[in-house]
């Protein structure tokens, strides 16, 4: 996870949000299970503008979502705020392993990290990473919680994550390898390059890089 800049809202949300969220109370009023219609908060241009604000990644785990199933995610469910079923701020864009998050009920949404809401330093106080492996910050309760609301680490995650780790662990032990074979105690600017390229929040996992980065490889950035 890493904090997101939410674009603008769609037109289409701008026009029609009224007359949606109207038809859904009706809808609500006469069934109390009734769910917000799905193919109108999932229009493409909505979907769009979503993925342009994260990357084409999922909110909650950096997973590139190219080629892979794309789901409009609730922040806040709408069991718990049906008044937000179409609200702009509060649809993200999520992974399926990360949409499939533990109910409010039991871990309530405002004890999490929200990633349009949370700095990067104030995610990286909560949550940190050994390696691929996702782990809060020693006593951090919103961190445990983060990363129990969304799965946010299964064994599918681990190895998503480790096999980008293994990318960029190869790119630095290259970068390494070059210096040793030049007699260089730093790398070039286009090799330091190469490996912030990693950090940038358009790149998957762009968080673990950067904690990896910092704590295996600093002296590379000094
Ligand atoms: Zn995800």
């Amino acid at each position: 996870m890493r904090y997101i800049k939410r674009l603008p809202e769609p037109d289409i949300l701008v026009q029609k949000r009224d007359e949606w969220q109207k038809k859904f109370e009706e809808k609500k009023a006469k069934n109390a299970t009734a769910r917000p219609d799905s193919s109108k908060y999932g229009n493409p241009s909505i979907r769009e503008r979503l993925e342009m604000c994260s990357h084409r990644k999922c909110f909650y785990c950096e997973s590139l979502l190219k080629g892979e199933p794309k789901e409009i995610d609730h922040f806040i469910e709408v069991a718990i705020a049906p008044e937000l079923a179409y609200t702009w701020t509060n649809l993200y864009l999520s992974c399926s392993n990360c949409n499939d998050k533990v109910s409010h009920d039991v871990i309530p949404v405002d004890e999490v990290l929200d990633p349009c809401k949370s700095s990067d330093e104030e995610i990286r106080a909560n949550i940190t990473f050994e390696d691929e492996c996702i782990c809060s910050q020693p006593g951090s309760e919103k961190g445990l919680k983060t990363i129990q609301k969304f799965h946010l680490n299964t064994d599918l995650l681990d190895l998503k994550r480790g096999k980008w780790l293994r990318k960029i662990m190869e790119t630095a032990i290259e970068i390494q390898r070059c210096m040793i074979a030049d007699k260089r105690e730093k790398p070039t600017q286009e090799e330091k390059h190469k490996l912030l390229r990693y950090m940038q929040p358009d790149q998957p996992y762009s968080m673990m890089a950067e904690i990896f980065l910092r704590k295996k490889f600093q002296r590379f950035f000094t």
